[in-house]
């Protein structure tokens, strides 16, 4: 614990030590700590990001596009649009004249090509420092081309990641609303926060699918610019990631009443409560079966492989770090299920509340981190001697330099982790690195810190 800056110290706990202070998160990063923590754009763009049928337009520098750059693995049934990286590339002329004329070119030149259902238009911290009027620029491209051209407010220096999934949120708001309803069905739902990375939006919706409930839109995963418009004609918001989301369930309850819930569709018993709750609210006979019949099929299908995973796992240590703490809490009971001690779990963006679950589920003595920068992570990480460490794109690296295994839960898997299938997917995705040889070679664990491992 001796690598926590003095400032960060109350944004780092210990389960089951009795400490009642609440953690001290939702705050800036604190200076000096390399957070992993990224700017409002890049928020704002991997929220947007898997529309697949609108054009992704970054005005802003070649760097600030170049690292938002097929940022995500979201699959698209149709489309590839949103895998483009465009970007108006101000330059000092602008910079110095202004990029508003750059933009209106640019954004003319790219619908005339690629014909898109719609756009969006991401504000870096140069276009908000210098002070260009993307929404007038937005509104006369939409009027000559009679397409949604939707303005981003996503200026970087604005705050964190967190304020850009609400920079999106507030984009989406506008294009919510505008479609016919006339067709969608009573028993209806509109999915958020799933971002299709590997394919989970499509098992999602199958789920659905056999339980007799129709998924009207994905916010925003395979998402589609004319779905996302109908989308007030859903009976029910369920909300997946709710750090990206929970703002425009907020925004849709406010002007259409649509009520929602929060759901996660990782793990087991996560699925099966997310779909039964999603049933019980249409207290309908024949969804209630549909769905109990799915959950026992499905469960059935995956149980005896993972159990069998488990007399291998078992007693295995783990670190997480994630984007939101939702995804932590499912994540510490599916490393349970396969008999694995949480020992380090974090998130960039938790709440007061998030933490205070957190200690409720982790075993006594879990080191609990906000907004956490990699000399704290690996310093955990060391003193718990953990087996495996679950993060993101940059996690990954730092796991691998201390010689232990590694799952990817965020941005760049290629295999899916959601529903019941996913659970498997998982759990065999962690024997498969917690056991592998290769870590018996780590100088570290032959107790050796600075020679090469013999021969
Ligand atoms: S912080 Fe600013 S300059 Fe850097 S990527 Fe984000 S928007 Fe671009």
């Amino acid at each position: 614990m001796n690598a926590i800056l003095k400032e960060r110290r109350e944004q780092v706990l210990i389960a089951g030590n009795g400490q009642p202070a609440a953690m001290a998160c939702e705050k800036p990063s604190a200076a000096g700590s390399v957070s992993q923590r990224a700017c409002v754009f890049c928020g704002s763009r991997v929220v947007l990001y898997p529309i697949s049928d609108a054009l992704h337009l970054v005005h802003g520098p070649i760097g600030c596009a170049a690292y938002t750059w097929d940022i995500r693995g979201s699959l698209s049934s149709g489309r590839q649009l949103h895998r483009m990286s465009f970007c108006t590339d101000m330059r000092e002329n602008e910079i110095i004249h202004g990029g508003e004329k750059k933009l209106y070119n640019a954004l003319c030149e790219l619908i005339t090509r690629y014909k898109p259902n719609g756009a969006f238009v991401y504000a870096t911290c140069i276009a908000g420092l210098i002070g260009d009027d993307i929404d007038a620029v937005c509104k006369r491209v939409a009027h000559e081309f009679a397409i949604s051209v939707l303005p981003v407010h996503s200026e970087g220096f604005k705050g964190s990641k967190k304020d850009g999934y609400r920079a999106a949120c507030d984009a989406l708001d506008t294009l919510i609303g505008s479609g016919p309803t006339g067709d969608v069905s009573p028993f209806s739902i509109n999915i958020l926060g799933d971002f299709n990375l590997a394919g989970e939006t499509w098992m999602i919706r199958e789920y659905y699918r056999r339980m007799g409930v129709e998924v009207v839109s994905v916010c925003t995963g395979d998402g589609r610019i004319e779905e996302i418009k109908r989308a007030h004609g859903a009976r029910l918001n369920v909300v997946q990631c709710s750090g990206s989301m929970k703002h425009l369930a907020k925004r849709m309850r406010e002007r259409f009443g649509i009520p929602s819930i929060q759901v996660s569709y990782f793990g087991i018993e996560d699925t099966a409560k997310a779909l039964y709750d999603v049933a019980d609210f249409f207290k309908n006979p024949n969804i209630s079966r549909r769905t109990q019949e799915l959950v026992a099929a499905e469960t059935k299908a995956v149980m005896s492989r993972i159990k069998e995973i488990r007399t291998q796992t078992q007693g295995k240590r783990a670190a997480i770090y994630v984007g939101g703490a939702f995804k932590a809490f499912s994540l510490v009971k599916a490393l349970r299920m396969l008999g694995m001690k949480t020992a380090v779990v974090g998130s960039q963006t938790g709440t007061p509340e998030d933490y205070d679950v957190l200690k409720s589920i982790c075993d006594p003595g879990t080191i609990i981190v906000d907004d956490s920068n990699p000399r704290e992570l690996a310093s955990f990480i060391i003193e718990k001697n953990v087996d495996l460490f679950i993060g993101g794109v940059k996690e990954r690296p730092m796991a691998y330099k201390l010689g232990i295994g590694f799952v990817d839960h965020n941005h760049e898997r290629k295999i899916a982790l959601a529903g019941f299938k996913g659970m498997l997917n998982f759990c065999e995705e962690v024997a498969a690195t917690v056991l592998s040889p290769v870590w018996n070679l780590v100088p570290r664990r032959k107790g050796k810190t600075d020679e090469p491992p013999s021969p």
